[in-house]
């Protein structure tokens, strides 16, 4: 079964307002096992409606449009596509009733003339009772094919679907879409789909797609079936082998888990504190950390020693490290880790420093970062050589310097 959508609304156009009752719909379509092949934004025009939502009928069994059912003028989707389905409009009595009852509790005493159009309804179609405005949807089948037409509010287009659309196309469509999320740190896009070859070359059902995120590369898995059960069924096997191809480095395969919270998770569970020192990526790793609900069980305070002085002050970093070495050293981070350790008095520190640029410093190239790890009385270090903009290198830092404690944690407390 392929379903289209249309959103109707020049607000769309112009970029007044964000479609999001597009995105909405697609989601709950995906999860119900629905193609998709096209989706549409039109303006509140007669002709170019009526020509979109022909197109759309030809090429597709369902056509969703969502907008244009208020009572004023340049609200014209049901009359448009009734026209274009050569059915015609009826009074609905219910309708009637409900607006009028809608308008009791409204602080309008008039119920203005135009709303009274609202109560006109394709002959035949289904009507679905909107609780929250007064332009039901409306469900029209004609020749195999069924046109949804659904209010542009978000608030009344939510309900409307969850209570009264889904159910009817849970009928039509019997087969359901379920997808696994399976989250990486530690390789490169390319490098990912290297080692899933193939699996990748020889999927049908499930299938896997890759998604490049910062320093990151989302997996997810998805597979058709006649019920969830069978879904899991497939998904299970599958996720199982890439989990074993990559070990550590998944960190999570829920889908709204992200790495901090991954990271805090593993604190919580090996009952730790941390801490961070931060130079350059200037208190974006507290930043997440701190946005994760229950940080505070784990997290007291961190440290942004941007200049020289203040990584001897806060940190205890020694003059002649920074000296020798310079800041954005080995050392120097080493020496960050320690000293946030102890300054804050907590289990673990990750600590950061780097040169995210424009100008390079000296010798050293711009996004040459350094970060360092204290973990049980051990310290780990690692190099980055980052490319991009300042932006681009600080937020590549901020992950790989919360991977480097996920992994030091793993480590040193996972037996
Ligand atoms: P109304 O009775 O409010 O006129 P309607 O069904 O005629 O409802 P529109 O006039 O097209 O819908 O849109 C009304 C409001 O709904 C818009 O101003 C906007 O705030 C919201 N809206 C419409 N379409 C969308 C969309 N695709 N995504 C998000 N919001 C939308
Ligand atoms: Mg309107």
């Amino acid at each position: 079964m392929v379903v289209e959508l249309i959103s109707v609304g020049t607000e769309l156009l112009l970029g007044n307002i964000v479609n999001t009752n597009t995105q909405y719909l697609a989601e709950k379509c995906a999860l119900l096992g629905l193609s998709m092949y096209h989706q549409v934004t039109v303006g509140d025009n007669r002709e170019r409606l009526s020509e979109t939502f022909e197109t759309a009928l030809k090429r597709s069994d369902l056509v969703i449009l969502t907008g244009g059912l208020g009572p004023t003028e340049d609200d014209l989707t049901k009359e448009v596509c009734a026209q274009v389905m050569g059915i015609p409009l009826v009074e609905d009595d219910h309708t009637k009733e409900r607006i009028k009852a809608y308008f009791k509790n409204s602080i309008d005493k008039e119920i203005p003339d135009n709303n009274w159009k609202q109560a006109l309804v394709p002959q035949g179609a289904a009507v679905l009772d909107n609780d929250n405005g007064t332009a039901p949807g409306l469900i029209m089948e004609k020749d195999g094919k069924a046109a949804i037409l659904l209010p542009g509010p978000p608030n009344e287009l939510k309900p409307l679907f969850q209570d009264r659309v889904f159910p009817y196309l849970k009928k039509l469509q019997p087969e359901v879409i379920r997808s696994q999320m399976v989250k990486i740190c530690g390789h490169g896009e390319s490098q990912v789909e290297d080692k899933l070859l193939d699996l990748i070359d020889g999927q049908s059902n499930p299938t896997i797609a890759t998604y490049a995120k910062t320093a990151e590369v989302h997996l997810r898995v998805t597979a058709k079936a006649s019920d969830e059960d069978e879904a899991k069924g497939l998904l299970k096997p599958v996720v199982k082998e890439i989990k074993s191809r990559f070990g550590d480095d998944v960190y999570t395969t829920k889908e709204e888990e992200t790495i901090e919270m991954a990271v805090v998770r593993l604190l919580k569970k090996y009952e730790l504190t941390v801490t961070t020192a931060e130079s350059c990526t200037g208190g974006l790793i507290a930043g997440r950390l701190v946005n994760v609900p229950g940080a505070s069980q784990v997290f007291r305070e961190g440290f942004i020693t941007y200049s020289n002085k203040s990584k001897r002050k806060l940190l205890d970093v020694s003059k002649s490290t920074l000296k020798k070495y310079g800041a954005v050293s080995e050392q120097t981070a080493r020496e960050m880790a320690i000293g946030g350790v102890f300054a804050a008095d907590a289990d673990v520190c990750i600590a950061v420093t780097g040169i995210a640029g424009p100008d390079a410093e000296g010798e050293k190239p711009v996004g040459l970062v350094y970060m360092a790890c204290y973990t049980k009385d051990k310290v780990q270090v690692e190099e980055y050589h980052f490319k991009g903009n300042r932006e681009k290198i600080r937020e590549q830092s901020v992950v790989k310097a919360l991977d480097l404690l996920r992994r030091s944690i793993l480590k040193h407390y996972h037996s």
